[in-house]
C-alpha cells in the first residue's frame, strides 16, 4: 500500500507567478527570523497549493511536516487534494488507510492531535483555516517553538490571532484575482431583510440564531420570489444555488417554500442523520446535471461545501460582527468554473449593508496587518438610513461600491462638492489671500477660517461614513463650498481633530451640508 502511494505521486507543483511571489515573501520573512506567518489570500487563490510547495520542499530535505485541518471531516478531502497535487503524505488519524508514519508530510486534524503523540518534532506546521483558532493547534504551535508555522486563511479577523502569529503575507488581492479571471465577482443585490430591531443578540454580541429564524421565516416568500425573478433575469431560469440559513428549522421552511414553487432545494446540516447522507447530497449537488437545484446550508460552512459551478448564493443568516463569516459565505460563489462568467449574491440578511465597505476594502487592499485585521470581526455594524443609502443603489437595489452601483452602474451625485485634493494644497500666505466666503453666506466665524476648518473636521468625523482620508476629503469639499476661491493652507488638511470647536462654526457646517444634500436630491 505504502509504496504504491509513494511511486505514483512524485509530481512537481507548478505555481502561478503570484503564488511563487508569496513563497518568496514567506521565505524572506523566515530568514528574518519570523516563525509564525499567516498566508492570507481569498478563497480560490490557491493557498493549499502554495503551502503544498513548501511541504514538498521540506519533504525533500527530510524534514517532518504537519498539515493541520480544523475538522476531522476535512482530512480525507485534504488527502485527496494532496494526491491530486502530487504531495506524498500520510494521515495521522485512528486506523486510517493512509496511515504511513514514515512519510515526512502528515495530514491531521486538530482534534486528533490532542490525543496523539507524534513520532518526530515537526519543523513545518501548516495550519488550515487559521482564523478558527483551534485550541489543539495553538497548543501544538506552543509545544514546537522552533517550527515554522504557516497559517492559511482568507479572513484573519478573529480576535486573538495577533497573539498566535507574527505577521501576514498578503497574496495577490481578490480584486486582481477577479481581474485576472481566477475568481468571479458576484453581482450583489440587496433584497428584503429582517429589521435589526427584530433580531436578538447572543452572549457574543452576535445576532441569535433563534431570532434570525423567527424574523427570517416571515420573509421566506420574498426569498423565493426574488430568487425566481433574478435567476430568470440573469440566467434565463433556475441555476445551481446555495443558501445560508440560520437554523435547521429555517432551512426546513425554506426548502418547503421552494418545493411549493416547484424547485428542489435540499438542506444539509449538523443535524443530518449521518455523514454519509450529507456527503451523498453534496455529491449529487456537485454533479453537472444535479437533480438538486439548491443546497441549503445550516452551520455547515466548510470546504466540503465547495461547488465551483454554483452560480447563485442567498444570504439568510444575519451577522452583526463577523465580517469573516460574511466573506467566507460570499466566497463560495466566487470560484471559477468552465463556462462560468457570472455569479449572483442575493442578500436577505442585511449583511451586505453591514459589511460591504469592509469587504470591498479587503478585496482591494488585502487584510492589512494583523493588529488591525483582528479587529474587523469584533466591531458591531449598525444599520440605519445612512448606511443603507451608502450601500444600496436606489435604481436597482444593487450593492454600491463607493459611489457606483456594481449592478447597473448608477453613480451617486457628488455630495457637498467632494473634489479631489490632488495638487490643491499650497502654502498659505495670509497677506496674499483674502478668504472670501460664498455670496450670501453670513456668520461671524467666517472671519476666522481656522475656526471654520476645525469645525468642518469635527463635523466630518462625527458623521463619518468612510475611512479617514475619505472623511477629510469630504471636509475639503465643504470648505470649498464655504470659501469657493480659497485653497486649504498647508498642513490643515491632515490636522488632528480639534478638542474645542466653535459652536457657531459647527452649526454653519451643518447648514452647509444639509443645503448641499437638499440640492443634490433636487438635481
Ligand atoms: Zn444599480
Amino acid at each position: 500500500m505504502y509504496d504504491l502511494f509513494r511511486s505514483d505521486s512524485a509530481k512537481e507543483i507548478t505555481l502561478r507567478p503570484y503564488q511563487a511571489d508569496a513563497i518568496e515573501a514567506l521565505r524572506s520573512a523566515i530568514r528574518e527570523g519570523k516563525r509564525r506567518l499567516v498566508l492570507c489570500a481569498g478563497t480560490g487563490a490557491g493557498k493549499t497549493l502554495t503551502s503544498g510547495k513548501l511541504l514538498q520542499e521540506a519533504d525533500r530535505k527530510g524534514s517532518y511536516s504537519l498539515f493541520v485541518v480544523d475538522r476531522v471531516a476535512l482530512v480525507d478531502q485534504t488527502s485527496a487534494v494532496f494526491d491530486e497535487y502530487g504531495i506524498q503524505h500520510g494521515v495521522v488519524q485512528g486506523s486510517h488507510p493512509r496511515w504511513a508514519p514514515r512519510e515526512n508530510v502528515q495530514v491531521c486534524s486538530a482534534q486528533t492531535l490532542a490525543r496523539r503523540q507524534l513520532p518526530r518534532k515537526p519543523s513545518l506546521i501548516v495550519v488550515d483555516e487559521a482564523h478558527c483558532r483551534h485550541k489543539g493547534t495553538i497548543a501544538l504551535m506552543g509545544e514546537n517553538p522552533d517550527a515554522v508555522c504557516i497559517g492559511l486563511t482568507a479572513t484573519p479577523f478573529t480576535k486573538g490571532m495577533g497573539n498566535d502569529w507574527d505577521s501576514i503575507v498578503n497574496v495577490r488581492s481578490t480584486r486582481l484575482l477577479i481581474e485576472d479571471g481566477h475568481l468571479v465577482e458576484p453581482t450583489i443585490y440587496v433584497a428584503r431583510s429582517p429589521e435589526d430591531v427584530e433580531l436578538g443578540l447572543n452572549s457574543y454580541g452576535e445576532f441569535s440564531d433563534d431570532s434570525a429564524t423567527s424574523a427570517g421565516i416571515k420573509i421566506i416568500g420574498d426569498v423565493v420570489s426574488e430568487w425566481e425573478r433574478k435567476v430568470q433575469e440573469h440566467f434565463g431560469g433556475p441555476v445551481k444555488t446555495i443558501v445560508f440559513s440560520p437554523t435547521v428549522e429555517h432551512g426546513r421552511e425554506l426548502c418547503a417554500a421552494f418545493a411549493a414553487a416547484g424547485h428542489n432545494f435540499q438542506q444539509i446540516s449538523y443535524m443530518d442523520r449521518s455523514d454519509e447522507e450529507r456527503a451523498e447530497r453534496i455529491a449529487e449537488f456537485r454533479r453537472p446535471d444535479s437533480v438538486i437545484t439548491g443546497l441549503v446550508s445550516c452551520g455547515v460552512l466548510t470546504k466540503g461545501f465547495d461547488v465551483p459551478d454554483c452560480l447563485v448564493g442567498i444570504s439568510c443568516k444575519p451577522y452583526r460582527k463577523s465580517l469573516s463569516s460574511h466573506m467566507q459565505e460570499i466566497g463560495r460563489v466566487m470560484r471559477s468554473a468552465p463556462g462560468k462568467d457570472k455569479a449572483l449574491w442575493l442578500c436577505h440578511s442585511g449583511n451586505v449593508e453591514r459589511f460591504a465597505g469592509d469587504m470591498f476594502d479587503v478585496w482591494a487592499n488585502g487584510a492589512g496587518e494583523l493588529d488591525t485585521a483582528e479587529k474587523r470581526d469584533s466591531k458591531a455594524r449598525e444599520r440605519n438610513q445612512q448606511t443603507r443609502e451608502a450601500a444600496v443603489c436606489p435604481e436597482c437595489s444593487g450593492a454600491m461600491r463607493g459611489p457606483v452601483c456594481i449592478c447597473c452602474g448608477w453613480e451617486r451625485p457628488a455630495r457637498s462638492g467632494i473634489v479631489s485634493v490632488d495638487g490643491e494644497l499650497q502654502a498659505f500666505d495670509a497677506s496674499k489671500f483674502t478668504l472670501t466666503a460664498r455670496d450670501g453666506l453670513r456668520a461671524e466665524c467666517l472671519g476666522d477660517p481656522r475656526k471654520v476648518w476645525d469645525a468642518i473636521i469635527a463635523y466630518c468625523f462625527d458623521n463619518a461614513r468612510g475611512d479617514e482620508s475619505k472623511t477629510r476629503r469630504w471636509g475639503y469639499g465643504i470648505w470649498r463650498g464655504i470659501y469657493p476661491d480659497a485653497k486649504l493652507p498647508r498642513g490643515w488638511f491632515d490636522a488632528a481633530r480639534p478638542a474645542l470647536v466653535d459652536m457657531s462654526a459647527y452649526s454653519l457646517v451643518d447648514r452647509e451640508v444639509k443645503r448641499f444634500r437638499k440640492r443634490g436630491r433636487a438635481a
